[in-house]
């Protein structure tokens, strides 16, 4: 037969619900396992044990009914739900992905914005510098991104290319 039990620490008012058929058993386990979510009430050793279910027939039963108690009991520190379906189980990774994906957007975005503040003249200098583009043209630094994109560029580029080639046909004609 199974129990539902409750854990309450005397002091802060958390409690940790749990079933089991073997109550001693279960304690001792409580008592040791550093894993279970009952730890820290253990720890200060200054609780109540209230058995809240008695003579419960099966487990499934014994996990709905923990799960009743769970949801009525203010201050639950369980960790995990108990018999949580499988939307909320859905429902709960969800958002846990949504935070992730939010704060490493934060990250980046904060990490971008600190690096221009702090590089700030760096950045003014280097979007200034004129660079040589292949296509032969002087471009600022700045600038030089959209002018590749231009029919200018592509235009000078062949023609750099054309003469390029007609240098090397006739160096081999020469030959
Ligand atoms: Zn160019």
């Amino acid at each position: 037969m199974y129990k539902v039990y409750k854990i309450k620490d005397k002091e802060t008012g958390e409690c940790y619900i749990g079933h089991t058929n073997n109550m001693s058993k279960r304690m001792s386990s409580h008592r040791c396992n550093s894993k279970t979510s009952s730890r820290d009430i253990m720890a200060r050793n200054n609780y109540d044990l209230d058995i809240l279910e008695y003579d419960i027939p099966d487990k499934q039963t014994a996990l709905q009914r923990e799960r009743h108690f769970y949801d009525i009991t203010d201050n639950v520190i369980n960790k995990n739900r108990p018999i949580a379906t499988r939307q909320e189980t859905i429902e709960k990774n969800r958002e846990t992905t949504r935070q992730g994906y939010y704060r490493k957007h934060e990250y980046f975005k904060e990490k971008k914005r600190k690096y221009k503040e702090e590089n700030k003249e760096t950045l003014k200098l280097k979007r200034s510098q004129i660079d040589l583009c292949e296509c032969g043209s002087y471009i600022t630094h700045g600038h030089i991104s959209t002018h590749r994109k231009k029919p200018i560029h592509f235009k000078l580029l062949s023609q750099k290319k054309y003469c390029e080639m007609m240098k090397i046909w006739s160096e081999l004609l020469r030959v």
